[in-house]
């Protein structure tokens, strides 16, 4: 006898299961995905225990046939592609039919589902990836997964969940980004018996990030569409006195999805490197355009990644979308005289500051005031270890790291 074993399906899926869900947010985007996928126009997340004790997401969107039904919880049935070439066109946010088969292998899940011609829809309730019940119900058009105790065949991964505000984050932060792609999509996500985000629809996306990120900042939104061979690209930045400590708040899409891209991260850097203060990030939702296949999307199981042919252009002409969104003279060397220090610094030899202080008024132009990101008067003094900037305010010294 040899020492080789074919894995069993239930244990082939809880290994799969791994690497598309990680956490209570992946359930969320899936589920979301689909629903979108499906033409919903409103979707509903209801949240128990930040995700861990349930997700119910119920959408209105096209439904799921009686028959397939059944099929959709089986690793690798999908509507959305049947060709090879498909996987080079995709024009879904799904297509590799892994998610559901995913999450029915390590909850307890309830799915119910009718289409339009059908006076009524059917359910199903599934355990660790088996089907225990399925019959119909009466219920209205659309789709309703509910995924109870996630992980609960599987302790390691429950271990390694974070707290719930933490977990929770992860969700709001995952229904943003959608949200922000489908602007015209009423999105309501609820946690216990809260309402965290609430997005009816949005006739542009100007509107969407007002609803999301506040009006004051929507009203101060650039943006600015740049094209160049077959790559266009849509970019919305904040201005300055709306920067964010940290990358968080930059969004980038490719054909619409949601892609996490140091690439494109350090396309931002560069372009801003010079103008913006260091550890300063933008709020910024870039959308890139291009044909399906100047892209792969099939990098990754979960589809947050993507390969471009010519990065190089995207560089280019997302350097530009930026800069012509901020407004040119920022960029013209009259206006910023790279010289001399933006801060004024300190010499470290001789502990003093150096002569040319050099206020951030006449750095920045009129509309970009930098005081107005702590909303108190303040004057700069300095630098200091060329990380702290040192202001004189009403109350005597303030730090800004
Ligand atoms: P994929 O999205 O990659 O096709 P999934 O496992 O997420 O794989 O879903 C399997 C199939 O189930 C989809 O291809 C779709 O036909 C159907 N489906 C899932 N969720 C919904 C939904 N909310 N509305 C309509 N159909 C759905
Ligand atoms: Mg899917």
């Amino acid at each position: 006898m040899g020492r080789l074993k074919r894995l069993s399906p239930s244990l082939i899926n809880l290994i799969a299961a791994g690497e598309v869900i990680e956490r209570p947010a992946a359930v969320v985007k899936e589920l979301l995905e689909n629903a979108l996928d499906a033409q919903a126009q409103h979707i509903k997340i209801q949240l128990k225990k930040a995700g861990k004790a349930l997700i119910k997401v119920e959408d209105n969107g096209m439904g799921i046939l009686p028959e397939d039904l059944p099929l959709v919880i089986q690793r690798y049935t999908t509507s959305k592609i049947s060709e090879p070439e498909d996987l080079f066109h995709i024009h879904t946010l799904g297509f590799r039919g892994e998610a559901l088969a995913s999450i029915a292998g390590i909850s307890k899940l309830h799915l119910a589902s009718r289409v339009p011609n059908y006076p009524w829809g059917k359910e199903i309730l599934v355990i660790g990836g088996e089907i225990k019940e399925e019959r119909e119900i009466g219920m209205p058009i659309g789709t309703m997964v509910e995924v109870k105790d996630l992980f609960f065949n599987t302790p390691v991964r429950l271990k390694f969940l974070k707290k719930d505000a933490t977990e929770l984050g992860h969700i709001y932060e995952t229904t943003v980004r959608l949200g922000l792609a489908h602007s015209q999509v009423h999105f309501l996500l609820k946690s216990e018996n809260r309402i965290l985000l609430n997005l009816p629809p949005a006739n542009n996306l100007v509107e969407r990030i007002s609803q999301i990120f506040g009006l004051k900042l929507a009203q101060k939104l650039k943006q600015r569409e740049e094209e160049k061979n077959d790559i266009k690209i849509k970019c919305f930045i904040a201005p300055l006195e709306f920067s964010r400590p940290t990358t968080r708040d930059m969004y980038f899409y490719v054909n619409n999805r949601w892609i996490r891209s140091p690439f494109l991260n350090q396309v931002v850097y560069k372009t801003l490197e010079d103008i913006w203060p260091k550890g300063r990030y933008p709020l910024l939702v870039v959308f890139i355009q291009l044909p399906p296949e100047e892209i792969d999307v099939n990098v990754h199981p979960t589809k947050q990644e993507v390969r471009f042919k010519e990065p190089y252009i995207v560089q280019e002409v997302l350097g530009i979308a930026i800069k012509q969104a901020l407004g040119e003279s920022l960029f013209q060397e009259e206006t910023l005289e790279k010289d001399i220090p933006l801060y004024p610094s300190i010499n470290k030899d001789t502990g003093k500051i150096s002569s040319q202080v050099k206020d951030f008024s006449s750095v920045y132009p009129q509309k970009m005031p930098i005081a107005e990101v702590e909303e108190v008067p303040f004057r700069v003094l300095g630098q200091l270890w060329g990380t702290y900037i040192l202001c004189e305010v009403p109350e005597g010294l303030m730090l800004i790291d």
